[in-house]
């Protein structure tokens, strides 16, 4: 489920929010990238950035990006 060790301890720390975008209902996506992965920001209403690479070991996260590769 998590990529590596980092995001693992994001996640823990609900600095990253890993689940189906319509679970993110709290708060508002600022992109609109086609990930379960997003980064959290704020507490009472946060904000979601989504994320197409895990930014600390370089996997791709996205499905827009897994989609890309298997039309390779
Ligand atoms: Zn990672």
């Amino acid at each position: 489920m998590y990529c590596c060790e980092q995001m693992s301890d994001l996640s823990d720390r609900d600095l990253v929010r890993i689940g189906p975008m319509h679970s993110l209902g709290d708060g508002r996506i600022l992109t609109e990238i086609d990930t379960e992965y997003h980064l959290r920001f704020g507490e009472a209403r946060p904000s979601y950035v989504g994320l197409n690479y895990c930014p600390f070991c370089g996997r791709a996260l996205s499905r827009e990006l897994w989609n890309r590769e298997k039309k390779k």
